[in-house]
């Protein structure tokens, strides 16, 4: 089964509330000559043609709690039974986070106060993540040049994904991102038959943070109060 999972990448907004150093996406972010293109709807269209239950969807952006139809997306994916993955810095993280159990939360602390982080941690659930900071050996320096390093949190070195699908708010479709395969748009996007490498770094990455996804449900639908505990 997992061999024909499909891995979703969507940078679903140029808009960030902050302005990193080390931002592999800056010169888009906030900029005029790259406005949002994609509405909710558009990527939830694209996502109808290639998504199945049980695939794996991560949202990103600029910072994704900031694109206004954030919920209606994640309704959709919910609904679909998909697993998500959002990356956030927390921007307009709220009690909505609750609702999506489906879903893994990577709250980035960049340079947010200790006070804020804290507030912003009693939103997340058991399978959720909070990275204080990123390591220099493995930060990404490069657009479309991700690093991944084995360690505690991902240990897993290969992933089961057949492949992956990098969309960003102007609408095009790349078959991965290290390739730059450009595959059209979503408006008008065709399935196409490849195949991914099982390495790939874009993925194990995700691959990871579903494994933790399924053991935290896993857990939960044993030892129900375990979803009350902090494990950050
Ligand atoms: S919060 Fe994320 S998207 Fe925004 S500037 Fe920092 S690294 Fe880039």
């Amino acid at each position: 089964m997992y061999n024909n999972m499909k891995y979703f990448l969507l940078s679903i907004t140029n808009t960030c509330n902050k302005s990193c150093d080390y931002c592999v996406v800056k010169p888009w972010l906030n900029n005029p000559e790259f406005p949002d293109k994609a509405t909710a709807q558009d990527f939830i269209s694209f996502l109808s043609k290639e998504m199945r239950v049980g695939d794996v969807v991560e949202i990103t952006g600029g910072e994704p709690t900031l694109f206004p139809e954030l919920i209606k997306l994640l309704e959709f994916l919910k609904k679909n039974e998909a697993k998500v993955i959002l990356r956030t810095n927390g921007a307009l993280l709220d009690k909505w986070r609750a609702d999506y159990e489906n879903m893994v939360v990577v709250l980035a602390k960049h340079n947010t106060d200790d006070h804020t982080i804290e507030r912003l941690k009693r939103y997340l659930l058991p399978q959720d993540l909070v990275i204080d900071d990123i390591p220099g050996d493995i930060m990404q320096k490069e657009q479309d040049k991700p690093i991944f390093k084995a360690d505690n949190i991902s240990p897993l070195k290969t992933h089961s994904f057949a492949k992956m699908f990098h969309v960003t708010n102007d609408g095009k479709v790349r078959a991965m991102s290290c390739s730059k395969w450009d595959m059209g748009t979503i408006w008008d996007y065709k399935p196409q038959n490849y195949l991914c490498c099982p390495k790939c770094p874009f993925m194990l990455g995700a691959w990871n943070l579903i494994a933790r996804l399924k053991y935290f449900l896993f857990c939960a639908s044993f030892f129900p109060m375990y979803m009350l505990g902090d494990i950050n």
